[in-house]
């Protein structure tokens, strides 16, 4: 197995009815400010450097972001955020992601989620979090040069901790140690829920980053 072989059966997967229905929807119905997109409508693969020595987990592609676009944090606030700050810290060659062939190319970094279909007002069930646990732990796997992984939000951190048999307290900056020796870095995720009711400043958000950067070597 490889990340492009995990790549393919992350886009092929129907594993959860519910969202293969709903992204299948979404792309049919759009919204008018993206009315002269053709959607990407399926599960989002992962996104980054295969050498990666940082993983950033986020919780699922949203419905006209990454479920649009193609790829993970791409045509979002999200992502606006997220690359904004890894260009900051000089993770990213670009500060925007727009689209898949908009030249962004991130270095040492590695970008996927618990969940690769964008689920109904974000919300994924439990057992399609489930479902899809297995891609995130065949990517641990696979990317064995990561040192330090960063969650972006609750659910997210709480899986990681959950594959790994850990418990772990998620506050913006906690940190736990991993069996593997890997750090585990909580993050608040770069909703607009997060950034625009000033839960999280952008100084808080780029810190994460620049802390990932220094102990991942
Ligand atoms: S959420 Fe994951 S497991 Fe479920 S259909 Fe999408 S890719 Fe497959």
């Amino acid at each position: 197995m490889n990340l492009r072989l995990l790549s393919e059966r992350v886009i092929n997967c129907k594993l959860c009815p519910r969202l293969v229905a709903y992204t299948s929807e979404v792309a049919s119905r759009k919204v008018r400010r993206f009315s002269h997109w053709e959607y990407w409508g399926r599960p989002v693969p992962s996104f980054g450097d295969p050498e990666a020595t940082i993983m950033i987990v986020g919780l699922a592609p949203a419905a006209h972001g990454g479920n649009r676009t193609g790829r993970m944090f791409t045509g979002d606030h999200s992502g606006e955020w997220l690359f904004k700050a890894l260009h900051e810290v000089g993770l990213a060659n670009k500060s925007t992601s727009i689209s898949r062939d908009d030249g962004l190319q991130v270095k040492g970094v590695y970008i996927t989620a618990v969940v690769h279909c964008a689920p109904p007002d974000n919300k994924p069930l439990p057992q399609e979090v489930e479902n899809c646990l297995n891609y995130l732990r065949e990517e641990l796997h696979l990317l064995n040069r990561v040192k330090v992984i960063v969650a972006l939000g609750r659910l997210a951190f709480d899986q990681l901790c959950k594959i790994y048999g850990v418990k772990g307290r998620f506050s913006h900056g906690s940190s736990v140690t991993l069996p593997d020796g890997r750090l585990l870095i909580a993050s608040y995720h770069p909703s607009a829920r997060n950034t625009n009711t000033g839960k999280m400043s952008w100084d808080q958000w780029v810190w994460v980053f620049r802390r990932a950067k220094e102990l991942s070597g």
